[in-house]
């Protein structure tokens, strides 16, 4: 897989030490919103060229994805069947949520036009983080990260602003013959099928037979490494 990402915590620390020495005002558009994310516990940050994704780029020609990891505690916690202490996945989804439409109306107050959400423009996050590089959609529907495997609650928005978009590289199926997570679900809900374009949700996933568990999120090879094994 490509490296993570050009804006991570450390590159986010750098920009805020270079403002507290005042230098750099002028902080290109890029860095600008790099940081805001950040600062609002975003661990990384990708601006994507939206083209790929059809009618919505007219519009909107610009993607801004971006994510939080899960806790390599709460992870444990659920792969060893604990019932975890906090509700870290659905507080990760609502501050994600959140900081799509703050960065939304954010970017509308500087007169970008910009749309959060899935179904304005028919874009589900985890397609525009496999544009963006960040990784590859797993048998379990997930977005598979290098660095955080499954582990990661994604944000987005599309916007008009000029954002400078990276020259990423879509990440290569990586499923191979691997069928952790296929195996791990207790219901038989995922059917195996890899992903490739034009795959439906419904060929990879058996709906009414998810209960939801996560164990195809814990299991997923790539998370147990994040995890740092088990
Ligand atoms: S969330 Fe649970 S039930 Fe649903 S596909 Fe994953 S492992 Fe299976
Ligand atoms: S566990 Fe294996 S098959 Fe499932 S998403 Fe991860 S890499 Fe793909």
């Amino acid at each position: 897989m490509a490296a993570m990402m050009p804006y991570n915590k450390r590159m986010a620390a750098a920009l805020a030490c270079r403002r507290q020495r005042g230098g750099d005002m002028a902080m290109d558009l890029n860095a600008r919103y790099a940081e805001y994310l950040m600062g609002r516990k975003a661990d990384f940050v990708r601006f994507v060229d939206a083209s790929p994704m059809g009618a919505a780029a007219e519009r909107y020609p610009r993607a801004v994805v971006f994510g939080r990891a899960l806790s390599k505690g709460y992870l444990r916690d659920l792969m060893e069947g604990r019932p975890p202490e906090r509700r870290e996945f659905a507080n990760a989804e609502s501050a994600m949520g959140r900081l799509s439409k703050a960065l939304a109306a954010k970017l509308a107050g500087e007169g970008y036009e910009s749309v959060t959400g899935i179904k304005p423009a028919k874009t589900p996050h985890k397609t525009v983080a496999r544009l963006a590089g960040l990784g590859f959609i797993g048998k379990n529907l997930l977005l598979v990260t290098e660095g955080y495997g499954c582990a990661v609650v994604l944000g987005k928005v599309l916007t008009a602003a000029p954002f400078e978009a990276g020259n990423h590289t879509p990440v290569e199926q990586g499923c191979g013959d691997c069928r952790a997570c296929v195996d791990a679900c207790p219901t038989g809900a995922l059917t195996g099928r890899a992903w490739e374009i034009g795959v439906s949700r419904d060929d990879m996933l058996i709906r009414s037979r998810c209960t939801i568990c996560m164990r195809c999120l814990v299991r997923c090879v790539h998370t147990v490494r994040y995890m740092g094994g088990v």
